[in-house]
């Protein structure tokens, strides 16, 4: 029974949340050198903590650049289960300070919001976790789980180090379930179950044409156009009914079910042309637009350039013409092959009389989904039902969390991404805040499901 645990925890609300206030104080700005020290000092809040609940191993793992913290606990029985909980106690810049109504640093709650950088990302979420860790030994003496901790210090710096720790460490690290609360959910008090991400390729590809830039009344009518060319191929890779032209690049999406596409029609969606200004929104024919942006492949041109840009006309031919392209990708999909695909397609269609130069993106990752109706998944809709007194909602998203590909790829356990953020907490901008609200309620859907998945 959870019943004392949620009694520590509100009988301790004004305590938790100093603490809580101490850690926001620390500017652990990982980007930048001259908080280095600031960014060791919240690495020791963590571990300083952790030793303090009782875990049985705490370490500091060193990298080329900040430290990871790795914790353990074991004495929840041989029977309980292993969840490995990843979070990250770095910030992001707080520029342009000017633009703060208070100091980034010292906390400050205004509206029922707490408002300092690291509030919603990721310093809050990590510490409701362990002020639940407190809760369970001060009122139980165990946890209902065995844990295991990785809380890094590089995630606002794409993560440099984790990978090869985590690669270098498995065994140390094996878990038979992940936990990250990094993330949010889709609207303030709507329990939000995050499902799927999407994966992630690229490529550049350069259309080169004459040596150099060419008179248009010289050799107009000789010399293929590259910027031309480069259009005609970009034309030919999606079609107006928003579907993808390339061969093969449907081929492994694994079809979306009926249960699903219930799922997603419950979601109550972003109104996109509020937010974006566009008269009429668009899909691939046959998918809604949240079934698209949640759970169907797209393909972007994200950026073209070549010729002459200056104030007004020169008439050449140019040398070059350059576009940068990328897809979001959905499960069953490998984005290697993807890479592959494109780039076949562009030089099937390059048209005659210009050299072509693809440039595949290094960095590509796989789409990450966990059922559904997977238990580790129900029981965490339970949990935040009961705490945030709403149905929960199902949802997949458009973007990618690089950590999670990794764990995917190295473990391929369940990864319950458990979001108490809200779309109004305005994470790396100026008065980042996070609702006290999900503060509350985040810490006891924490506490119920420690009690659902573990042995109490
Ligand atoms: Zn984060």
């Amino acid at each position: 029974m959870t019943k004392s645990v949620i009694t520590y925890l509100n009988e301790n609300r004004e305590i938790l949340l100093q603490r809580l206030y101490e850690f926001l104080k620390i500017p652990s700005v990982s980007t930048d050198r001259a908080y280095k020290e600031d960014v060791k000092n919240a690495a020791m809040f963590v571990i300083d903590y952790l030793n303090e609940l009782g875990f049985n191993h705490v370490e500091k793992i060193a990298t080329s650049k900040h430290p990871l913290v790795f914790a353990e606990y074991n004495e929840a029985g041989e029977e309980a289960q292993t969840v490995l909980f990843y979070g990250h106690y770095d910030v992001q810049p707080v520029d342009p300070i000017e633009e703060w109504l208070s100091d980034p640093f010292i906390p400050e709650i205004r509206d029922g919001r707490i408002y300092a950088r690291g509030a919603s990302d990721d310093k809050g979420q990590v510490f409701m976790h362990l002020a639940v860790f407190e809760a369970y030994m001060k009122t139980k003496g165990k946890l209902p789980v065995n844990v295991k901790i990785c809380i890094e210090g590089e995630e606002e710096i794409g993560s440099e180090n984790l990978y090869s720790v985590l690669q270098q460490n498995k065994e140390k690290f094996a878990a038979d379930f992940v936990v990250i609360s990094d993330s949010g959910m889709v609207a303030k008090n709507q329990p939000t179950i995050l499902y799927g991400l999407k994966g992630f390729t690229g490529l550049e590809v350069t259309v080169k044409g004459p040596d150099q830039d060419l008179h248009s009344g010289l050799y107009g009518g000789a010399v293929r156009n590259p910027v031309m060319a480069l259009t005609q191929i970009l034309a030919s890779m999606k079609n107006e009914d928003e579907i993808i032209t390339v061969d093969g690049f449907y081929d492994d999406v694994k079809p979306l079910s009926q249960q699903e596409r219930e799922l997603i029609s419950k979601v109550k969606g972003e109104d996109y042309r509020t937010t974006t200004g566009v008269k009429e929104t668009v899909s691939e024919k046959g998918y809604t637009v949240k079934e698209h942006t949640m759970a169907r492949p797209t393909f972007e041109i994200n950026g073209i350039y070549g010729g002459y840009q200056g104030e007004g006309t020169k008439t050449i031919i140019p040398a070059t013409a350059t576009a940068k392209i990328t897809c979001r990708l959905v499960p069953g999909q490998d984005p290697v092959h993807i890479q592959q695909l494109l780039t076949n397609h562009i030089e099937k269609v390059t048209p005659t009389g210009v050299e072509i130069d693809v440039k595949q993106e290094k960095l590509s990752f796989k789409a990450y989904m966990v059922e559904p109706d997977h238990p580790l998944i129900q029981k965490a809709a339970i949990c935040y039902e009961k705490a945030f007194e709403k149905e929960t909602v199902f949802v997949r998203m458009g973007g990618s969390i690089p950590v999670v590909e990794w764990l995917d790829s190295l473990y391929d356990i369940p990864i319950i991404l458990l979001g108490f953020g809200t779309p109004e907490d305005r994470l790396h901008s100026p008065n980042e805040s996070f609702p006290l609200d999900s503060f509350d309620k985040g810490m006891k859907t924490i506490a119920y499901y420690w009690n659902e998945v573990g042995i109490v």
